[in-house]
């Protein structure tokens, strides 16, 4: 009997609150459909595991988008967020079905419950993963299913490979927007299993005062369809970026530097430490291009840069590039903009 004969399948964590589903439930869930494709004689499915209170009406949506099943816990105890219950509820679920895989997005909420389940079933947990393939090889070889999990390393300079060989589920956190969510499927038909835990205390150890958010701060780059980035290059012409950005129907980002010279909200920051964005147009204004932020835009549909240096790092991942001044190459194309909206 093969070692890890017992597991199967690829879970993913389907986060909501109050009964609005993360997106990036349904992006890992796309990625699943593509690591279970490539190995189908291991007749692997994708199971979403959906908790909360009152969500059981949600689990059709998790099939149309993509999942082959669904695992509803629903209860009382999970009607808000709490590590205990959650984790708790999430423990068991693993228990139970033992899962070849479980992916979580690496949103504050999953941040927070994933590690404390993988210490729990003392499994290994790849954080903040970019990329996830299954070793084919590996596959074929021993007859189970290895994740080679890619992660940015050494402040993402560089990135690691992980490879959970000896446990079971291989986990992993992913950031929204990193993997692209595939069009939903009205037709797609499923299966819904409920899933009842058994509490061993339903005292919460920590009552934490529940904040209700009035309004966001700032705008969501992350849902922003077009987005005009600001470098430090940029930083003395923000209302020029804007302009383009207005002009486009878009949303104003920025690269660290902006941020840390005191010019721009840290919601706005693209890369590794800030956001991971995936818009149809990334326009690139007198950003470099370090490693670190191309982390966060480099799977943007089309990327157009500015940038003075004929050098810059930047060009190398852009479908277009205008060497020059952004202080003279902005008002052209915010003219250009009018006149082709004009035509
Ligand atoms: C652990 C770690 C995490 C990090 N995380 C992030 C992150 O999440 N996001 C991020 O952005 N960075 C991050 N960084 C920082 C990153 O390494 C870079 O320092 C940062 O991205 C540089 O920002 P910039 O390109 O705007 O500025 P600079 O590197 O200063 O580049 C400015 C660019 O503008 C050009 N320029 C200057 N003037 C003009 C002009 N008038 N017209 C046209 N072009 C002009 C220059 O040629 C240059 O290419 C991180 C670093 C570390 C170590």
């Amino acid at each position: 009997m093969a070692k890890f004969e017992e597991y199967k399948d690829i879970f993913v964590f389907v986060e909501q609150e109050n009964g609005n589903i993360a997106e990036v439930g349904y992006e890992l869930i796309s990625e699943a459909r593509k690591l279970v494709a490539s190995i189908p004689s291991f007749g692997y499915k994708v199971v979403g595991v959906l908790l909360g209170k009152d969500v059981k009406d949600k689990a059709q949506d998790v099939i149309v988008h993509g999942a082959d099943k669904v695992i509803v816990v629903d209860d009382d105890l999970l009607k808000d967020y709490s590590t205990q219950f959650y984790a708790d509820a999430l423990t068991q679920v693993i228990l139970k079905y033992k899962p070849d895989s479980f992916l979580t997005g690496a949103t504050t909420l999953g941040r927070d419950l994933a590690p404390r389940v993988a210490a729990r079933i003392n499994v290994g947990l790849t954080a903040d993963a970019t990329k996830i393939e299954v070793d084919t090889e590996w596959a074929e070889k021993t007859g189970e299913s290895l994740l080679d999990v890619t992660r940015p390393t050494f402040g993402g300079n560089l990135f690691g490979t992980i490879v959970c060989k000896d446990t079971r589920p291989q986990m992993a956190t992913i950031r929204p927007k990193v993997f692209e969510m595939a069009p939903s499927d009205e037709t797609r038909t499923g299966e819904v299993e409920e899933f009842k835990p058994v509490w061993t205390t339903t005292d919460p150890e920590v009552f934490v005062e529940k904040v209700i958010e009035k309004a966001k701060a700032d705008v969501d780059i992350t849902k922003a369809d077009i987005l005009v980035g600001a470098g430090r290059g940029a930083e003395g012409c923000l209302d020029l970026v804007q302009a383009v950005a207005d002009e486009l129907g878009g949303v104003v980002a920025c690269s660290r530097a902006v941020v840390e010279d005191g010019f721009l909200p840290k919601e706005r920051q693209v890369g590794q430490t800030g956001k991971t964005v995936r818009p149809s147009l990334y326009i690139a204004c007198g950003i470099s291009g370090a490693v670190q932020h191309c982390a966060g835009m480099d799977k943007s549909d089309m990327i157009i840069s500015i940038n003075r240096d004929p050098q810059a790092e930047i060009f190398s991942i852009s479908n277009m590039g205008f060497v020059g001044d952004v202080e003279k190459v902005l008002p052209l194309l915010v003219e250009a903009i009018k006149a082709a909206k004009a035509e």
